[in-house]
């Protein structure tokens, strides 16, 4: 099965999503998740809601052992808070010892037809390191390489490729004989920056988490049966709910009305997000009367994804909203205001970041 995520509009069935992908159900882990739920509202707040082996890194974390963390890009598309949420994780894992890698993937750009050369794809990749960056990550914890310039992932893939077959690609994927080899090849070279923490060049073998849109997760089944051909540790990964889009349906970097970018101007996010889709009454006086619904609202999601750190102030943003203590036009000015503070204070950081593409960068 595969969700094809520029396609969702309607619910997602989260349940029938762990069923039917073999994924696990995260609440299991509960009583181990104590750490993660202190230092990210992802995990406190029931976001994060599936996994692969997620107890092999939360033991490494317990015994202080090194592990890795990676979560890659297409660049292409600019980044957008749906994007934020898979640095935000790698984030919470850095701060508990994990070191991060970040691939950067303008061969899948290219391939799949989203960029006219593989130059600009490759110049896209380059410009989105300082704003990667400048989301929160350590610069001594973490790398960043662009596919098809470091040095490591090529060989890497073609000894992948020896452990797989076309078939198996076809079956996982779907491709079919039109499409370009690219794309065939391209399983493997996202197996390869899946595994590629764990060559000896860099942390040698170690246990892995890749978070990840549970629609990627063919690219992880493969990655972890091909884990076990070449001797690396089988990657664990973790799953979030997605964001909404604004208008609802899913969020895309493909449908600019869709989502807040990170490099949107002020008055752009303003208009998105007074034009979101809320859970609010037709009109202020029935929602004073009859309250809102906040678990249907793009806004609260908002509130409740990214700007909102302190719980008890979720809560009385919820209770308000349900109680009709709130109304929609002031609780969206509110948003805004938060999202302005949030993006003027990243865009300093992105300046300062540029610096620290060298340091940053594995070629
Ligand atoms: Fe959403 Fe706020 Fe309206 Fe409630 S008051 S429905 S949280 S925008």
């Amino acid at each position: 099965m595969a969700i094809d995520v520029e396609k969702v509009e309607g619910e997602i069935d989260y349940d029938k999503v762990i069923k039917e992908f073999g994924v696990e159900p995260i609440e299991a882990l509960k009583p181990k998740l104590k750490k993660l739920e202190e230092i990210s509202l992802l995990y406190r707040r029931g976001i994060i809601f599936a996994h692969r082996d997620l107890n092999k890194i939360l033991d490494a974390i317990e015994k202080k052992e090194n592990f890795a963390v990676l979560t890659g890009f297409n660049p292409s598309a600019p980044l957008h808070f749906g994007n934020k949420m898979f640095i935000d994780q790698a984030i919470a894992f850095q701060r508990l010892g994990g070191k991060v890698y970040i691939p950067l993937s303008d061969d899948e750009t290219y391939v799949f037809g989203k960029s006219n050369s593989l130059e600009e794809a490759r110049e896209r990749a380059y410009s989105l390191i300082p704003k990667i960056l400048a989301l929160g990550l350590d610069v001594n914890k973490t790398k960043v390489f662009v596919s098809s310039t470091c040095k490591y992932v090529y060989p890497l893939a073609v000894k992948l490729s020896r452990k797989t077959t076309l078939s198996t690609i076809k079956a996982i994927f779907g491709f079919n004989d039109s499409d370009n080899p690219g794309k065939f090849f391209y399983g493997v070279v996202q197996a390869a920056h899946i595994l590629l923490p764990q060559i000896e060049e860099l942390e040698g073998r170690v246990p892995t988490v890749v978070p990840i849109g549970i629609d990627q997760d063919p690219y992880i089944r493969l990655a972890r049966d091909l884990a076990e051909k070449l001797n690396f540790e089988k990657p664990s990964s973790t799953n979030h709910f997605f964001m909404r889009g604004l208008r609802g349906g899913k969020m895309s970097g493909s449908k600019k009305e869709s989502a807040i970018f990170l490099d949107d101007s002020l008055e752009i996010v303003k208009e998105k997000i007074m034009n979101a889709l809320t859970g609010g009454a037709p009109s202020r006086e029935e929602q004073r009367k009859f309250g809102g619904k906040p678990e249907r609202c793009v806004v609260f999601e908002y509130f409740k994804f990214h700007l909102v750190e302190d719980d008890e102030r979720l809560r009385k943003i919820y209770s308000e909203c349900r109680e009709g203590k709130r109304v929609c036009g002031d609780c969206k000015q509110e948003c805004f205001e938060m999202l302005a503070k949030f993006l003027e204070s990243y865009r300093e950081r992105v300046e300062k970041a540029k610096d620290m593409v060298g340091k940053v960068l594995l070629e």
